[in-house]
């Protein structure tokens, strides 16, 4: 294209048309430089409410769990704008990777025995914690066993609720919610007691600018959550991302991830884990 003529206002008005035709519908039908050669894309599952970790904002998706995605994505030959995002509730990821909804999920996702049982995990690429936050004025949590007398709200389908079931505090009155998002309402207006799920997680709601001195942790650090990407079950994708995620560590972007997503909520992280080292 030839600018060279055109006037400066003009060429502004120019430059304005394109970028608006660079965000428009026709964004799905880009080609990239794909080893292919012809236009794809990657859909990659994550969460939408949790920041920090993985949000969906005004300006587009944010947190560490998008910051690896988006590494991994172009390691696997998928730039920034190739990447289709969806939304992975705690509940519903097993059967989006079992559907083929997604290509693969990074959302704050532990691997478990029981999970591996559907779906294959790459990783882990962090190491987290459960652990509870409450009202700032609370001091009637002390240790994990004073959940027993408590409304404890987490969400349907992760380990935080079940650990809560089945060892954490089972006569806690446990009321599941599908998203963290929902328990922190909760937690605001009195309806629950407590919200338990990984620290990483938490320390991220409780830094919010809405929330600020109205939450805190209790700092127990009930369990190991390693978090491992998800992929369809026999997948030669786990193979690759792992390969990715070694390079993240290795070339300091997964160092500068966790600081540009964990320095503002001041989450003090577990060193990067090495690969297939899952914690029990
Ligand atoms: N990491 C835990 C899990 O995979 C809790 C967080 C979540 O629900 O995403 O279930």
């Amino acid at each position: 294209m030839k600018l060279r003529k055109v006037t400066a206002a003009s060429a502004a008005v120019l430059a304005l048309a394109l970028a608006a035709t660079a965000c428009g519908s026709d964004n799905d039908k880009d080609s990239g430089s794909s080893p292919s050669g012809g236009s794809k894309k990657i859909t990659i599952g994550i969460k939408f409410d949790q920041p920090g970790i993985g949000q969906k904002t005004p300006q587009g998706y944010a947190g560490f769990d998008v910051d690896v995605a988006t590494y991994v994505a172009k390691k696997l030959g998928y730039s920034a704008n190739q990447i289709q995002w969806k939304e992975s509730k705690s509940a519903d990821r097993e059967t989006m990777l079992q559907r083929g909804d997604v290509d693969f999920i990074a959302a704050s996702y532990s691997i478990t025995p029981e999970r591996e049982k559907s779906v294959d995990f790459a990783g882990p690429y962090l190491l987290a914690h459960q652990d509870v936050l409450v009202r700032a004025d609370d001091n009637s949590i002390k240790s994990p066993s004073d959940l027993n007398s408590k409304k404890l709200c987490s969400v349907t389908g992760s380990t935080s609720a079940q650990n809560v079931k089945d060892k954490l505090a089972p006569k806690a009155n446990l009321q599941q919610y599908p998203t963290y998002s929902a328990c922190l309402t909760g937690l605001q207006n009195g309806a629950i007691d407590a919200l338990t799920t990984d620290d990483s997680i938490l320390a991220g709601y409780a830094a919010q600018s809405q929330f600020k001195g109205k939450f805190k942790l209790g700092g127990f650090k009930m369990t190991n959550e390693n978090y491992g990407i998800g992929v369809k079950k026999g997948s030669d994708l786990k193979a690759k991302i792992n390969t990715a995620l070694e390079d993240m560590v290795s070339d300091g972007s997964w160092k500068a991830a966790v600081e540009k997503n964990f320095g503002p909520a001041n989450y003090k992280n577990e060193p990067a884990p090495k690969i297939g080292d899952v914690k029990s």
